[in-house]
């Protein structure tokens, strides 16, 4: 075993302490991580405020892991020492069923073990990447192109992948009007991906404060959704509406937005159930739908692609004892548009 420092919330919302965990020995298929940068995702403070309940303390967040690799065990294949890498929100599935096998992990039947606030198959709780260093078995873990930064790298390990991905399952591209709700972590993200996949993009953000930055991201349209002539004006308009929205929304007036057929699609997760009518859906042949991050093989595409069209997120950068205070920030929307720890400062 081997002693890493880490960030912990001892209990839901306590502040965060600087203490020690052990990390399991390196199994033959293990890759050992020397992280470097981890993002904060809105989940780490639904998490560790257990806003969604089950919450396991003392709980180590972060699942938006950049690092280098610092040793592997005797079978591993796939990285060697040196290597830049990447973990994201899951760390094993079962490997065996249909999910899977087509490379959807985190849809697996016996359970995709998350990166932390879980426990593994053995019954020990995961801990994530609040941390110097993490042991991951190398099934879970990515490649990190040498076009990107780590520290910019690391957002993409939860914020894009998760746009990325339903954003390729719903056809995002040319001729698709596309709407982006909710502009931090992940709404900014998929603005980009939208835009580099051909699709026409559409931000709908509460007031008009990001516009500028929308349009730099490749938005095609602006709308501030304080504004209730935005519903009327958009009416019927969208094929697909992403909601990366943290809190639950007048559902009825985003589903008025979509053409027949259309389907809003939820990545943002409230801890509150939704409330609709069914009539929204029936009157044009609606669907509301949800997505759960992505898949491995689908994390490396992701990441490759990032690289390929310049898709990186806008960071700021924080010290290991500025957490507390940037979820605080986060919660309040004051953040452009990502916190990232240098785990060099733990
Ligand atoms: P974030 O950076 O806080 O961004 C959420 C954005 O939602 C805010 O920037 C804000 O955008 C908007 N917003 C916040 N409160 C709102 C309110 N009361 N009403 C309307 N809009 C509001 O969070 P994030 O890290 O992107 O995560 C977003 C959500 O996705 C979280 O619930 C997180 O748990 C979830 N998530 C889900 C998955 C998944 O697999 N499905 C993966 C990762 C994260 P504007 O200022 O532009 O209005
Ligand atoms: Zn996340």
């Amino acid at each position: 075993m081997t002693m890493t420092r880490v960030l912990s919330v001892p209990s839901a919302k306590a502040p965060f302490e600087k203490t020690t965990i052990e990390r399991r020995e390196l199994r033959p298929h293990d890759v050992f991580i020397d992280i470097k940068y981890c993002g904060i995702c809105h989940s780490d403070i639904h998490s560790a405020f257990d806003e969604w309940g089950g919450g396991i303390f003392p709980m180590v967040p972060g699942h938006e892991i950049a690092g280098v690799v610092a040793a592997v065990g005797s079978e591993v294949t796939k990285f060697a020492v040196g290597d830049r890498v990447g973990v994201g929100c899951f760390v094993d599935s079962c490997g065996e069923c249909e999910y899977c096998l087509s490379g959807e992990e985190q849809y697996c039947t016996k359970g995709v073990i998350s990166t932390y606030n879980a426990l593994d198959y053995d019954g020990n709780p995961t801990y994530g990447g609040y941390s110097q260093k993490i042991v991951v078995t190398e099934n879970f873990v990515v490649r990190i192109p040498d076009g990107l930064e780590l520290d910019v790298a690391s957002p993409l390990l939860c914020a894009g992948i998760t746009t990325y991905s339903p954003l390729k399952h719903w056809n995002a591209g040319p001729g698709k009007k596309i709407a982006i709700v909710g502009m931090g972590g992940l709404g900014h993200l998929a603005i980009q991906f939208a835009h580099a996949m051909g699709a026409e993009v559409t931000v709908l953000s509460r007031s008009t404060n990001k516009k500028d930055e929308a349009l730099g991201f490749g938005a095609n349209h602006y709308f501030a959704t304080s504004d209730p002539a935005t519903f009327t004006t958009l009416a019927g308009r969208f094929d697909l509406i992403l909601n990366t929205v943290s809190a639950n929304l007048d559902v009825d007036a985003y589903l008025s937005m979509l053409r027949v057929d259309g389907t809003l699609v939820n990545v943002g997760a409230p801890a509150e159930p939704d409330k609709y009518s069914v009539f929204s859906l029936i009157m044009g042949r609606r669907s509301i739908a949800g997505s759960l991050v992505g898949g491995i093989r689908e994390t490396q595409e992701m990441l490759d692609f990032a690289a390929e069209h310049g898709i990186a997120p806008k960071i700021e950068v924080i010290r290991a004892d500025q957490v507390d205070e940037a979820y605080q920030r986060v919660l309040r929307s004051d953040v452009r548009y990502r916190f990232v720890i240098d785990i060099s400062t733990l």
